[in-house]
Protein backbone atom coordinates (compact mmCIF):
# COMPACT_ATOMS: atom_id res chain seq x y z
CA UNK A 1 0.00 0.00 0.00
CA UNK A 2 1.61 3.62 -0.68
CA UNK A 3 1.77 6.40 1.87
CA UNK A 4 -1.22 8.15 0.55
CA UNK A 5 -3.75 4.99 0.93
CA UNK A 6 -2.62 4.58 4.06
CA UNK A 7 -5.45 5.53 7.35
CA UNK A 8 -4.16 8.95 8.84
CA UNK A 9 -4.21 8.18 12.56
CA UNK A 10 -4.09 11.47 15.09
CA UNK A 11 -2.46 10.45 18.18
CA UNK A 12 -3.17 13.27 20.80
CA UNK A 13 0.46 12.98 22.90
CA UNK A 14 2.45 14.22 25.57
CA UNK A 15 2.54 10.96 27.10
CA UNK A 16 4.46 8.15 27.13
CA UNK A 17 2.27 5.71 25.57
CA UNK A 18 2.00 8.32 22.88
CA UNK A 19 5.36 8.25 21.92
CA UNK A 20 5.50 4.27 22.09
CA UNK A 21 2.27 4.27 19.80
CA UNK A 22 3.86 6.62 17.41
CA UNK A 23 6.88 4.10 17.07
CA UNK A 24 4.91 1.25 16.45
CA UNK A 25 2.83 2.64 13.74
CA UNK A 26 5.24 4.30 11.68
CA UNK A 27 6.01 1.37 9.40
CA UNK A 28 2.55 -0.04 9.87
CA UNK A 29 1.50 -1.07 6.39
CA UNK A 30 -2.21 0.42 6.94
CA UNK A 31 -1.97 3.62 9.25
CA UNK A 32 -0.29 6.77 8.80
CA UNK A 33 0.50 8.44 12.09
CA UNK A 34 0.01 12.01 12.98
CA UNK A 35 1.18 12.85 16.54
CA UNK A 36 0.34 15.99 18.18
CA UNK A 37 1.97 17.59 20.83
CA UNK A 38 0.73 20.79 22.75
CA UNK A 39 3.98 22.48 22.62
CA UNK A 40 4.34 23.00 26.47
CA UNK A 41 8.41 22.28 26.52
CA UNK A 42 10.82 24.28 24.15
CA UNK A 43 13.00 21.41 23.86
CA UNK A 44 10.41 18.60 23.63
CA UNK A 45 10.63 14.56 22.82
CA UNK A 46 10.15 14.53 19.10
CA UNK A 47 7.96 11.15 18.21
CA UNK A 48 8.49 8.92 15.45
CA UNK A 49 7.31 9.85 12.24
CA UNK A 50 5.48 13.11 11.47
CA UNK A 51 4.31 15.45 14.17
CA UNK A 52 2.58 18.89 14.51
CA UNK A 53 2.80 20.81 17.54
CA UNK A 54 0.44 23.49 19.36
CA UNK A 55 -2.98 23.77 19.79
CA UNK A 56 -6.01 23.32 17.64
CA UNK A 57 -8.12 25.98 18.58
CA UNK A 58 -10.71 25.00 20.77
CA UNK A 59 -13.42 21.99 19.85
CA UNK A 60 -13.89 23.83 16.15
CA UNK A 61 -10.01 24.04 15.35
CA UNK A 62 -9.62 20.15 15.73
CA UNK A 63 -13.13 19.59 13.88
CA UNK A 64 -11.77 21.36 10.97
CA UNK A 65 -8.11 19.76 11.41
CA UNK A 66 -9.82 16.38 11.44
CA UNK A 67 -11.61 16.94 8.05
CA UNK A 68 -8.49 18.72 6.36
CA UNK A 69 -5.98 15.73 7.43
CA UNK A 70 -8.73 13.08 6.58
CA UNK A 71 -7.92 11.61 9.92
CA UNK A 72 -9.78 8.06 9.95
CA UNK A 73 -9.25 7.80 13.68
CA UNK A 74 -8.16 9.13 16.74
CA UNK A 75 -6.24 7.80 19.46
CA UNK A 76 -6.23 10.35 22.31
CA UNK A 77 -2.72 9.42 24.29
CA UNK A 78 -2.94 12.50 26.34
CA UNK A 79 -1.90 12.55 30.21
CA UNK A 80 -4.43 11.15 32.39
CA UNK A 81 -4.85 14.85 33.77
CA UNK A 82 -4.62 16.65 30.51
CA UNK A 83 -8.98 17.31 30.72
CA UNK A 84 -9.81 19.76 28.30
CA UNK A 85 -7.52 18.09 25.19
CA UNK A 86 -9.79 14.77 26.37
CA UNK A 87 -12.85 16.38 26.56
CA UNK A 88 -12.29 19.02 23.31
CA UNK A 89 -11.26 15.32 21.14
CA UNK A 90 -14.10 13.84 21.90
CA UNK A 91 -16.57 16.73 20.70
CA UNK A 92 -14.59 16.86 17.58
CA UNK A 93 -14.70 13.26 17.34
CA UNK A 94 -18.53 13.20 17.30
CA UNK A 95 -19.29 16.18 15.52
CA UNK A 96 -17.34 14.66 12.53
CA UNK A 97 -18.30 11.30 12.79
CA UNK A 98 -14.67 10.32 13.66
CA UNK A 99 -13.93 7.37 15.79
CA UNK A 100 -12.05 8.29 18.85
CA UNK A 101 -10.41 6.01 21.28
CA UNK A 102 -8.67 7.29 24.61
CA UNK A 103 -5.64 5.43 26.44
CA UNK A 104 -5.98 6.06 30.60
CA UNK A 105 -3.22 4.19 32.56
CA UNK A 106 -4.24 3.00 35.49
CA UNK A 107 -3.83 5.14 38.65
CA UNK A 108 -1.05 4.20 41.74
CA UNK A 109 -2.79 2.26 44.17
CA UNK A 110 -1.89 2.84 48.04
CA UNK A 111 0.19 -0.16 49.28
CA UNK A 112 0.79 -0.86 52.89
CA UNK A 113 2.91 1.20 54.57
CA UNK A 114 1.65 4.08 52.14
CA UNK A 115 0.40 7.21 54.40
CA UNK A 116 -1.54 8.80 51.15
CA UNK A 117 -3.68 12.45 51.76
CA UNK A 118 -5.66 12.46 48.98
CA UNK A 119 -7.87 15.91 47.61
CA UNK A 120 -9.48 16.30 44.42
CA UNK A 121 -7.98 19.49 43.08
CA UNK A 122 -4.44 21.56 43.50
CA UNK A 123 -6.53 24.03 45.21
CA UNK A 124 -7.84 21.22 48.13
CA UNK A 125 -4.31 19.99 48.36
CA UNK A 126 -2.98 23.21 48.90
CA UNK A 127 -5.17 23.37 52.11
CA UNK A 128 -4.14 19.84 53.34
CA UNK A 129 -0.19 20.81 53.98
CA UNK A 130 0.24 21.16 57.96
CA UNK A 131 3.29 22.90 58.80
CA UNK A 132 4.94 19.72 59.50
CA UNK A 133 4.68 18.93 55.98
CA UNK A 134 7.68 21.41 55.29
CA UNK A 135 9.73 21.08 53.56
CA UNK A 136 7.33 19.90 50.51
CA UNK A 137 8.55 18.85 47.25
CA UNK A 138 5.91 19.39 44.85
CA UNK A 139 6.10 17.47 41.78
CA UNK A 140 3.23 18.86 39.69
CA UNK A 141 5.21 20.55 36.65
CA UNK A 142 4.86 24.03 36.45
CA UNK A 143 1.91 25.23 35.19
CA UNK A 144 -0.67 24.82 38.61
CA UNK A 145 2.08 26.06 41.51
CA UNK A 146 0.24 28.97 41.82
CA UNK A 147 -2.75 26.84 43.82
CA UNK A 148 0.39 26.90 46.49
CA UNK A 149 1.41 30.77 46.69
CA UNK A 150 -0.82 31.68 49.54
CA UNK A 151 1.07 28.71 51.84
CA UNK A 152 3.76 31.02 52.62
CA UNK A 153 4.22 28.86 55.91
CA UNK A 154 5.67 26.30 54.10
CA UNK A 155 8.97 25.67 52.30
CA UNK A 156 8.67 24.35 48.46
CA UNK A 157 11.71 21.99 46.57
CA UNK A 158 9.31 22.41 42.97
CA UNK A 159 10.32 20.05 39.76
CA UNK A 160 9.96 21.15 36.62
CA UNK A 161 11.26 20.18 33.33
CA UNK A 162 11.95 23.77 33.03
CA UNK A 163 11.38 26.66 34.21
CA UNK A 164 7.79 28.70 34.49
CA UNK A 165 7.39 31.18 31.17
CA UNK A 166 5.58 34.19 30.30
CA UNK A 167 4.21 32.67 28.06
CA UNK A 168 2.14 29.92 30.10
CA UNK A 169 -1.07 29.22 30.00
CA UNK A 170 -2.43 30.24 33.48
CA UNK A 171 -4.86 27.27 35.17
CA UNK A 172 -5.97 29.55 37.46
CA UNK A 173 -7.62 32.44 37.60
CA UNK A 174 -5.28 34.34 39.93
CA UNK A 175 -2.70 36.63 38.96
CA UNK A 176 0.89 34.47 39.07
CA UNK A 177 4.75 35.48 38.97
CA UNK A 178 5.68 34.24 35.60
CA UNK A 179 9.53 33.93 35.74
CA UNK A 180 11.52 31.83 37.98
CA UNK A 181 13.31 35.04 40.09
CA UNK A 182 9.66 36.46 40.74
CA UNK A 183 8.23 33.43 42.58
CA UNK A 184 8.44 34.23 46.36
CA UNK A 185 11.30 33.24 48.52
CA UNK A 186 9.90 29.86 49.87
CA UNK A 187 9.91 28.69 46.49
CA UNK A 188 12.70 26.92 45.18
CA UNK A 189 13.37 25.09 41.79
CA UNK A 190 14.69 22.02 40.29
CA UNK A 191 14.15 21.19 36.76
CA UNK A 192 14.67 17.71 35.39
CA UNK A 193 12.56 15.36 33.47
CA UNK A 194 11.93 11.76 33.96
CA UNK A 195 11.94 8.66 34.20
CA UNK A 196 13.35 8.89 37.70
CA UNK A 197 14.52 5.98 39.72
CA UNK A 198 14.40 5.18 43.43
CA UNK A 199 17.82 6.08 44.59
CA UNK A 200 18.13 9.37 42.84
CA UNK A 201 14.98 10.18 44.35
CA UNK A 202 15.84 9.04 47.91
CA UNK A 203 19.20 11.18 47.56
CA UNK A 204 17.33 14.40 46.85
CA UNK A 205 14.61 13.84 48.89
CA UNK A 206 17.24 13.01 51.67
CA UNK A 207 19.76 15.99 50.51
CA UNK A 208 16.09 18.46 51.02
CA UNK A 209 15.15 17.18 54.22
CA UNK A 210 11.49 16.80 52.58
CA UNK A 211 8.94 16.28 54.73
CA UNK A 212 6.09 15.91 52.27
CA UNK A 213 5.13 14.74 48.69
CA UNK A 214 2.50 16.67 46.70
CA UNK A 215 2.12 14.27 43.31
CA UNK A 216 -0.90 13.91 40.76
CA UNK A 217 -1.53 10.51 40.46
CA UNK A 218 -0.94 10.17 37.01
CA UNK A 219 0.05 5.94 37.23
CA UNK A 220 2.42 4.19 35.33
CA UNK A 221 6.62 3.69 36.18
CA UNK A 222 8.38 6.41 35.35
CA UNK A 223 7.26 8.54 38.59
CA UNK A 224 6.02 6.14 41.33
CA UNK A 225 9.50 5.68 42.56
CA UNK A 226 8.95 8.94 44.97
CA UNK A 227 6.20 6.75 46.02
CA UNK A 228 8.36 4.23 47.13
CA UNK A 229 10.96 6.08 48.67
CA UNK A 230 8.11 8.42 50.60
CA UNK A 231 6.72 4.69 52.02
CA UNK A 232 9.98 3.77 53.33
CA UNK A 233 11.18 6.82 54.59
CA UNK A 234 7.69 7.45 56.31
CA UNK A 235 6.81 10.50 54.57
CA UNK A 236 3.31 11.44 53.68
CA UNK A 237 2.06 12.06 50.12
CA UNK A 238 -0.90 14.21 49.30
CA UNK A 239 -1.99 12.98 46.06
CA UNK A 240 -4.48 14.73 43.46
CA UNK A 241 -7.10 12.14 42.68
CA UNK A 242 -7.34 11.54 39.20
CA UNK A 243 -10.14 13.21 37.21
CA UNK A 244 -13.42 11.27 35.90
CA UNK A 245 -12.26 9.32 33.54
CA UNK A 246 -13.16 10.24 29.73
CA UNK A 247 -16.80 8.82 28.48
CA UNK A 248 -16.19 6.67 25.26
CA UNK A 249 -14.08 4.05 24.43
CA UNK A 250 -11.46 3.98 26.79
CA UNK A 251 -8.54 1.31 27.12
CA UNK A 252 -5.23 1.04 29.81
CA UNK A 253 -2.83 -0.03 27.19
CA UNK A 254 -1.05 0.81 23.99
CA UNK A 255 -1.63 -2.60 22.71
CA UNK A 256 -5.28 -2.36 23.32
CA UNK A 257 -5.83 0.45 21.12
CA UNK A 258 -3.64 -0.77 18.13
CA UNK A 259 -6.13 -3.78 18.64
CA UNK A 260 -9.32 -1.59 18.28
CA UNK A 261 -7.26 0.27 15.27
CA UNK A 262 -7.46 -3.18 13.63
CA UNK A 263 -11.29 -2.80 13.50
CA UNK A 264 -11.76 0.47 12.55
P1 LIG B 1 -5.21 20.54 28.68
O1 LIG B 1 -5.39 21.47 29.81
O2 LIG B 1 -6.09 19.34 28.60
O3 LIG B 1 -5.37 21.32 27.28
C1 LIG B 1 -5.31 22.72 27.18
C2 LIG B 1 -5.19 23.08 25.71
O4 LIG B 1 -3.88 22.75 25.23
C3 LIG B 1 -6.13 22.30 24.81
O5 LIG B 1 -7.42 22.88 24.79
C4 LIG B 1 -5.41 22.38 23.48
O6 LIG B 1 -5.53 23.69 22.91
C5 LIG B 1 -3.96 22.26 23.89
N1 LIG B 1 -3.48 20.87 23.88
C6 LIG B 1 -3.34 20.03 24.94
N2 LIG B 1 -2.79 18.87 24.54
C7 LIG B 1 -2.58 18.98 23.22
C8 LIG B 1 -2.03 18.11 22.24
N3 LIG B 1 -1.57 16.88 22.57
N4 LIG B 1 -1.96 18.56 20.96
C9 LIG B 1 -2.39 19.80 20.64
N5 LIG B 1 -2.92 20.67 21.52
C10 LIG B 1 -3.02 20.26 22.79
O7 LIG B 1 -3.69 20.06 28.59
P2 LIG B 1 -2.51 20.16 29.68
O8 LIG B 1 -2.96 19.48 30.93
O9 LIG B 1 -2.01 21.55 29.73
O10 LIG B 1 -1.43 19.23 28.98
C11 LIG B 1 -0.76 19.66 27.83
C12 LIG B 1 0.01 18.49 27.24
O11 LIG B 1 0.97 18.03 28.20
C13 LIG B 1 -0.87 17.32 26.89
O12 LIG B 1 -0.54 16.91 25.58
C14 LIG B 1 -0.56 16.27 27.92
O13 LIG B 1 -0.58 14.95 27.38
C15 LIG B 1 0.84 16.65 28.39
N6 LIG B 1 1.04 16.40 29.82
C16 LIG B 1 0.15 16.88 30.72
C17 LIG B 1 0.33 16.62 32.07
C18 LIG B 1 -0.67 17.11 33.10
O14 LIG B 1 -0.46 16.84 34.28
N7 LIG B 1 -1.75 17.80 32.72
C19 LIG B 1 1.44 15.88 32.48
C20 LIG B 1 2.35 15.41 31.54
C21 LIG B 1 2.13 15.67 30.20
P3 LIG B 1 -6.67 24.03 21.81
O15 LIG B 1 -7.94 24.15 22.58
O16 LIG B 1 -6.18 25.31 21.22
O17 LIG B 1 -6.69 22.91 20.82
Amino acid sequence: MNASMKKNILILGGSSEAFNLAEKLENHGSFHPISSLAGRTSVPRKPAGTYRTGGFGGVDGLAHYIKQETISAIIDATHPFAQKITTNASLAANKTNCPIIHISRPPWQKEKGDNWIEGASMQEVAKKIAPTHSPCFLTIGRLELSAFLNRTDIEFLCRAIEPPKSTDPIKQNIRIPKNEDQWPENFRFIYAKGPYNYENELSLIKQHSIKSIVTKNSGGDKAKAKLDVARNLDIPVIMIKRPCPPKGITVETTNEALTWLETI
